[in-house]
């Protein structure tokens, strides 16, 4: 029980540190932070997501350049070619490992505002300390497992970051529901986003990027929006328009 306790904790954890940092703040700007919560959500950013930590610097210029060349041979992760889910995965971290060690060029303008802290990074960014998450994961899961079945959830742990933006790149630009049509492939996963908490709405992000909420219909629910919201009545973050 407390694996699978465990598993749908950091699921979500995981999602939000996504969405609300990587996503929302790094990528796009929606809000601004201080100095200090943006180290606040970097840290946990590396906390949360353990052995499959991302760089939210590489993860912006990635990001960035999805909407600007979405379905096309310059996106990093696009399904257009009717690849599956693990060739996006892999072409997702290929486009990555690029940004990352500076093979790809790119417009500096794509890498405006984004945070970037290398001193942290030359730490939580290696392998040995990927190698360390994934050693305590697994003593985690043999002292708490209580059956044979709990360590298929150990693989997901594993990459949870890697898999939750692959699901939603590769899977909203394959299967949904169209609120917008546009050039591009993008696609709503579900009506009701109780797994993705919010970017699940894809095809609404495509269209309104700059949009701080995701959701059109009355029933489509942005959680990260709410909690966002939540978190800017309390200053933690301020609205571009304040
Ligand atoms: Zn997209
Ligand atoms: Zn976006």
């Amino acid at each position: 029980m407390i694996i699978i306790i465990f598993f749908i904790v950091h699921w979500y954890a995981s999602i939000f540190v996504q969405s609300f940092f990587y996503h929302r703040y790094t990528a796009h700007r929606h809000f601004f932070m201080s100095r200090n919560s943006e180290k606040f959500f970097y840290i946990s950013s590396f906390i949360i997501h353990g052995s499959s930590y991302m760089s939210p610097y590489a993860y912006g210029v990635m990001h960035r350049l999805h909407h600007l060349h979405t379905d096309t041979k310059e996106d990093p992760h696009s399904p257009i070619d009717n690849q599956g889910f693990w060739a996006t995965m892999w072409q997702t971290r290929n486009s990555y490992h690029r940004i990352f060690t500076g093979v790809t060029i790119f417009d500096d303008k794509l890498a405006k505002d984004l945070p970037r802290w290398e001193a942290f990074d030359r730490i939580a960014h290696t392998w040995p300390t990927r190698v360390g998450w994934i050693i305590v994961y697994l003593l985690f899961y043999i002292a708490f497992a209580s059956a044979w079945w709990m360590f298929l959830f150990l693989p997901i742990t594993v990459i949870m970051c890697t898999f939750q933006g692959t699901v939603i790149n590769w899977w909203a630009h394959k299967y949904g529901y169209v609120s917008f049509p546009m050039k591009n492939t993008s696609k709503n996963i579900i009506p009701v986003d109780l797994f993705f908490v919010g970017d699940a709405y894809h095809n609404n992000h495509h269209k309104f990027p700059g949009r701080p909420n995701n959701s059109h219909f009355w029933f489509e629910i942005d959680l990260t929006y709410q909690v966002t919201r939540l978190l800017g009545k309390v200053k933690v973050i301020k609205w571009k328009n304040q």
